[in-house]
């Protein structure tokens, strides 16, 4: 059986991946913070682990825990946006709080976990548009922004490292989508950008590998 790691799989798009990977059959391991928050992923089809991915000593347990268990996919899903990084406003600890959840945790979990992918040998993340420098034309944002844009780098460091591996990365940017962190005013749906990613793992090549692409299978600019 397939199986398959999720952060963040508590809310929002962990959420709905773990939903339509358990679905198709898949075996879902999925991260939650709070033991209490895992409800829903376990009604969803999917195993619950505790795990703040910014703790050394939790993603090490979560290693222990999952010790000899071959993983397809791991999907780095979970992420914060962050407060007080407007121009004139920006808060070290906070602007390196959003570094540790959504660049430095991805990059940890993938040396916690590259020995044992297997099968489809995907490490993805979950990017933003907000992260591209071409994109980047209202400012602010800033240790979101910088954050995935590090991500991105991250990424395409780790597709050179586990190339050798046979082990494929990427990036992936899910537009603009109505949960807690985008808001009522998104204008897509989890279900319709969860469902694209998937596509987009579901057909990567080894020419893909490191690479940034949007939900809709369209590739990125940094
Ligand atoms: P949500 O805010 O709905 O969910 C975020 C998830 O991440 C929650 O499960 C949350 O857990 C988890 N999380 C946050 N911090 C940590 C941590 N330290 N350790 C473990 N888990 C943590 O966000 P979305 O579903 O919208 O976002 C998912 C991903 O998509 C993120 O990486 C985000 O940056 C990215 N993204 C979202 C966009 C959007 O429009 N929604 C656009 C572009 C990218 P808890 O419930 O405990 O807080």
């Amino acid at each position: 059986m397939p199986t398959i790691l999720i952060t963040g799989a508590n809310r929002g798009m962990g959420l709905e991946f773990a939903r339509q990977y358990a679905a198709e059959g898949w075996r879902v391991l999925g991260t939650v913070r709070d033991p209490m928050a895992g409800r829903a992923l376990s009604e969803a089809g999917g195993e619950v682990y505790v795990c703040d991915v910014a703790d050394p000593a939790q993603v090490a347990r979560l290693k222990a825990s999952l010790a000899g268990v071959g993983l397809d996919i791991l999907l780095n899903n979970a992420g914060i946006y962050g407060e007080k990084q407007e121009f004139g406003a920006v808060d070290p600890a906070a602007f390196m709080k959003v570094v540790a959840v959504d660049t430095l945790a991805p990059l940890k979990l993938a040396e916690a976990f590259a020995d044992q992918m297997t099968g489809a040998r995907i490490i993805a993340a979950v990017s933003s548009k907000m992260g591209a420098m071409s994109d980047n034309t209202s400012g602010g944002s800033y240790a979101y922004r910088a954050a995935k844009a590090a991500l991105n780098m991250v990424i395409k460091g780790l597709a050179v490292d586990l190339a050798p591996r046979g082990i494929l990365t990427v990036a992936l940017s899910p537009g603009w989508v109505r949960t807690d962190m985008g808001g009522a005013n998104a204008p897509l749906d989890a279900e319709t950008a969860v469902a694209g990613m998937r596509k987009v793992m579901a057909g990567l090549t080894a020419g893909d590998s490191g690479a940034f692409i949007h939900y809709d299978g369209s590739r990125l600019s940094w």
